[in-house]
């Protein structure tokens, strides 16, 4: 009989010739189980979006209820739908005030085009700035803020009016005029190999677009919901951005996707056209139950008190003279390690050995970890064993 793998290369579209292929059975609270009974901890936290864990029973519940009341229904304004309008409310609530207004997605990427849209159309101006080495998602607008030549030339042509400014380089704000809608910048780099910018320049950022008039967006779809220690990373620079863009972990494991702004530029997508801006699916009831309840259990279980010590554990034990850095804001970090040859075999050894890690798209010379903010001490000390034999093995 032919597997599941097989029929997952052969009838799923394939995003790399290298796939690890652990066909899975279950997960629950940072450990995914395969189908012969292994158990792999979950350091990846499925790219920074199970923050709480996989399935967290109060999640459960909410989807649960939600369930037997209603799935999709037709979205735009004809049912205000309850999970959709408290979960609104309830970020609302954790933000500075400026924040006004909450667009739902499906999506990161979805959020990053509606962000853009919103900004231009709000300025006037037509020109949008990105740092080098970002990613903002793999659609095509998305795409065009990618700060990696191979993947824009891969899918010329792209948006036009685009500019880059180097990341954490306050000398490159110059690039920032009265023509700049908006400068779209992550709040630490992800994908980059998790560069963490400096206080002052993030502050010289804010400040060159107060002065010039662009607006500020913070991607925080990979360090939003307490990644970073701080439930937003923005609150890391003690900095205010216009528009802030939210995925991966606001959704507890469930998909979902935001951008929030203040109401004068959310408005700009109601009318000249009306529906300026629509989503079918962006929002949806389950989604946002699952979001409310996710963001009921941070608060309620306190996981960003101890984000700091866990971070400064994982710190301590995978401290090694082959190790060239260890980057990193909370539980958002990485190893850097010399070559993508030792992030290969380490990540093979830690798979096999029940631990899952995994690299950077624009840096694969650097390991990724990122467990859910619920790995206890006890956990980090058993990964970070089996991590150090690998990185003492191969580098
Ligand atoms: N922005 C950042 C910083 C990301 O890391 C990602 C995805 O990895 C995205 C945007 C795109 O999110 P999605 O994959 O949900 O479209």
């Amino acid at each position: 009989m032919i597997s599941n793998r097989e029929l997952f290369l052969q009838n799923t579209a394939q995003t790399s010739s290298s796939p690890r292929l652990i066909e899975v059975e279950r997960a629950e609270g940072i450990y995914l189980y395969g189908i012969n009974g292994e158990s792999y901890m979950d350091l990846v936290s499925g790219f920074n979006v199970s923050n709480i864990g996989h399935r967290h029973p109060k999640v459960l519940d909410a989807i649960q209820q939600q369930l037997d009341k209603y799935l999709h229904v037709t979205v735009y304004g004809e049912f205000v739908q309850a999970p959709q309008v408290y979960f609104a409310s309830e970020l609302l609530t954790i933000l500075p005030r400026t924040f006004e207004s909450v667009y739902f997605t499906n999506s990161g990427a979805e959020a990053v085009e509606g962000s853009m849209k919103i900004a231009k159309k709000f300025t006037g101006r037509r020109q949008i700035i990105a740092a080098e080495n970002a990613y903002h998602g793999s659609t095509q607008g998305a795409l065009s803020l990618i700060g990696n030549e191979d993947y824009r030339t891969a899918y010329a042509p792209l948006l036009p009016e685009i500019d880059f400014i180097r990341f954490n380089d306050q000398a490159s704000l110059e690039k920032i005029t009265s023509d700049t809608a908006a400068v779209i910048i992550e709040a630490v780099q992800g994908e980059a190999g998790v560069r963490v910018p400096d206080v002052a320049y993030i502050r010289a950022l804010r400040e060159k677009c107060d002065e010039t008039g662009a607006l500020l967006v913070f991607d925080e779809i990979q360090t939003g919901f307490g990644r970073t220690g701080k439930m937003f990373a923005f609150e890391h620079f003690d900095i205010v951005p216009d528009i802030l863009m939210l995925a991966k972990g606001i959704g507890g494991g469930m998909p979902l996707g935001a951008f929030i702004a203040r109401k004068e530029i959310m408005d700009v997508i109601k009318d000249n056209p009306m529906l300026g801006h629509i989503t079918t699916f962006g929002g949806h009831p389950l989604s946002c139950a699952a979001a409310r309840a996710s963001l009921k259990v941070i608060q309620e279980e306190q996981l960003l008190a101890d984000v700091p010590a866990k971070a400064a554990r994982f710190r301590e034990l995978l401290a090694s003279p082959k190790v060239k850095e260890i980057r990193g804001l909370g539980l958002m970090m990485c190893l850097q390690l010399e070559s993508f040859d030792q992030v290969c075999s380490v990540s093979s050894y830690c798979a096999n050995q029940g631990v899952m890690i995994d690299w950077y798209l624009h840096c694969e010379t650097a390991l990724r970890i990122a467990p859910p903010l619920t790995i206890s001490f006890q956990e980090i000390e058993d990964a970070c064993k089996i991590i150090r034999t690998a990185i003492e093995k191969f580098c």
